[in-house]
């Protein structure tokens, strides 16, 4: 890498893509070098600053990752088919990807690892600092409290979100499941109605809200018929996901090829 990292925010335009921008404007040693957008969208063209609303950058949004310059990494949140398509390009040109678009289905993350087996990605269902060390305590209360408690998951979000459960509130199933040693496809209940018959003990419940402009909350609970142990996230500024992301690229334009997650950017799992 050169001094300053270089980066490539794609879907510069969504909500997340300007915050990115802004957030790579305002990391020390980071450096906006291309922006992309969906073709046919009008910000094509515009500069990507003022999308952003941080003033111009001198970087034009354009509509496609081959049209942008070198770079040390691609920060990517859009929709699971354009990231598939961006990877692609990403790996022929060998550039490292942060990748924060969520709603793959299994098969189509299996690809997207076949298709970046040869370049440096971190994936994360959510780049906040907060949320990553949620899912620590998350893993290690599920450990301490087995099945003799009822653990459920809430999340809630905006309107516009098209995905659920949330990617967040899903790796809280995972680390959930991974504390107590399970499967998280074994256990995970997605929805209940009508005559569901009792809980079943071990599962992990899900439920989702969606409405108005909820950044994003999140809880796990653990519900004994004594006590309750609740562990609860909420997000009030999408930046807090954008300067996570920026932090992740700035970790891993210096690493070797392999698939990381925050909990490797923030050294977790090393402790
Ligand atoms: P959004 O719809 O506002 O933004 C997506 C942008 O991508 C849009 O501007 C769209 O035009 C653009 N786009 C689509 N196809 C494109 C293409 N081929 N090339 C370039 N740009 C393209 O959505 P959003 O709220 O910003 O969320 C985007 C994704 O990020 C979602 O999957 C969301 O769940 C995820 N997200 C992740 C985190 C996290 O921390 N991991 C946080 C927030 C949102």
């Amino acid at each position: 890498m050169s001094q300053t990292m270089r980066v490539i925010v794609a879907g510069a335009a969504g909500r997340m893509g300007k915050m990115l921008v802004r957030a790579v404007s305002e990391f020390d040693g980071a450096e906006l070098v291309g922006a992309t957008e969906r073709p046919g969208s009008g910000l094509v063209g515009t500069d990507a600053g003022n999308v952003a609303g941080v003033g111009a950058l001198g970087v034009q949004l354009v509509d496609s990752l081959d049209a942008c310059p070198e770079a040390d990494v691609i920060i990517d949140f859009t929709s699971p088919a354009s990231t598939i398509a961006h990877a692609k390009i990403a790996a022929e040109r060998k550039i490292a990807m942060v990748i924060g678009t969520t709603g793959f289905e299994t098969p189509a993350l299996n690809d997207l690892k076949k298709i970046l087996a040869g370049v440096p990605v971190v994936m994360a269902a959510n780049y906040s600092v907060g949320v990553n060390l949620s899912l620590e305590l998350i893993r290690r209360a599920a450990q301490v409290l087995g099945t003799d408690y009822d653990a459920e998951i809430f999340e809630a979000h905006h309107k516009h979100k098209v995905d659920a459960p949330s990617g967040t509130a899903l790796a809280m199933g995972r680390a959930l499941a991974e504390g107590r040693g399970v499967e998280m496809s074994d256990v995970a209940v997605y929805s209940r109605e009508g005559i569901t018959g009792a809980r079943e003990e071990g599962s992990i419940g899900f439920s989702v809200v969606r409405g108005g402009n909820i950044v994003g909350e999140h809880k796990a609970m653990f519900i004994a018929d004594e006590e309750r142990v609740e562990i609860n996230h909420i997000a009030a500024d999408r930046m807090v996901f954008a300067r996570g992301a920026v932090r992740a690229g700035n970790w891993l334009a210096v690493r070797q090829p392999g698939w990381y997650d925050m909990r490797d950017v923030l050294g977790f799992s090393d402790l």
